[in-house]
């Protein structure tokens, strides 16, 4: 059965997954980006949970965050203002997560513009090499499907999916969108460091999200990191779906090694990954308020 297991809480028996909900969700989409509920659904899927204080960090846009943190203050969930920007790095994928960053500076705003370009510069080449793949698709069904947010590769694989092209969102990466799929386009990224300092000029704190994608080796692992904490990174997404319990410990030794802050995010997608519960990070994870509390620390012992 599946169960919402928070403060001894048990909800909803379906299949036999338990879930442990964290008090502190420190990594979710809306439809804004590539997730599948409004920033409205998020919140009330956040309360439903119990989850006590979430961050919306939908990729290189802030446009979901006023409704989110309108339906936060109406609801009494705590919403941390975030995004999570795509870096430059090979051959794994590296993602910056920032937090409590002033979405309203006309210089991030700017430089987000920049980079959502680059993303629409993307959309067609992927449509003409599926076109050359043979695939009959256009850019507006991929548009229809991704409803008024930003585009990205998902809302590409949910239209694979509905002409039958691909079995799952999985099976639309393998087949076609993924880094090593023949539809693939590398969009321009900016640099790890240019990110980071993005979130910081914007008195955001900058983390690290779900370090396995990196596909690192411990050694290079910890070089990495380093550079990242030199150039301003202040956090390392410890807990996330996407990381066992093993690796989890990993990576708390390498963020506690460094002083440096241990965050937890479900990366919460809605449908568009089906198997990942708002609030779960793996029933070894622990994510309370306290993790939130730190991050306010060291925000206010910036000067
Ligand atoms: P984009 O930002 O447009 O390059 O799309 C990247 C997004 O696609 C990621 O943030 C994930 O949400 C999703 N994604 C990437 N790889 C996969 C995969 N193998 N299966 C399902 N979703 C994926
Ligand atoms: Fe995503
Ligand atoms: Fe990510
Ligand atoms: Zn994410």
């Amino acid at each position: 059965m599946v169960s919402f297991e928070n403060a001894g809480i048990l909800l909803t028996p379906l299949f036999s997954i338990t879930y442990m909900i964290q008090e502190v969700d420190f990594h979710s989409h809306t439809v804004h980006s590539d997730g599948t509920l409004t920033p409205v659904e998020l919140v009330a899927l956040a309360k439903e949970r119990g989850i006590k204080a979430l961050a919306l960090t939908d990729h290189d846009t802030t446009g979901g965050l006023d409704e989110a943190l309108a339906a936060g203050e109406r609801e009494g969930v705590e919403i941390i203002p975030g995004i999570e920007i795509s870096v430059v790095y090979e051959p794994g994928t590296m993602h910056i997560l920032g937090y409590f960053i002033d979405h309203k500076s006309t210089r991030l705003q700017e430089l987000l513009k920049g980079i959502q370009r680059d993303r629409a510069d993307r959309n067609p080449q992927i449509i003409k090499k599926l076109n050359a793949l043979g695939i009959e698709i256009t850019l507006e069904e991929v548009v229809k499907e991704s409803g008024g947010g930003q585009v990205g590769r998902p809302h590409f694989a949910r239209v694979l999916i509905n002409k039958g092209r691909a079995k799952n969102m999985e099976d639309a990466f393998r087949k076609y969108l993924g880094k090593d799929a023949p539809a693939y386009v590398n969009k321009r990224r900016v640099l790890p460091e240019e990110g980071i300092r993005m979130i910081r000029d914007a008195g955001g704190v900058a983390v690290l999200a779900h370090p396995k994608l990196l596909r690192a080796e411990a050694g290079e692992f910890d070089g990495i990191l380093d550079g990242l904490v030199a150039a301003g990174l202040e956090g390392l997404e410890v807990y996330s779906s996407c990381q066992n319990q093993e690796e989890a410990e990993r990576f708390k030794a390498a963020a506690e090694r460094r002083r440096i802050l241990v965050t937890g995010g479900s990366d919460f997608h809605g449908t568009n990954k089906a198997d990942v519960e708002l609030g779960h990070m793996g029933s070894w994870a622990s994510m309370t308020y306290e993790a939130l509390s730190r991050m306010k620390g060291a925000l206010a012992g910036r000067n």
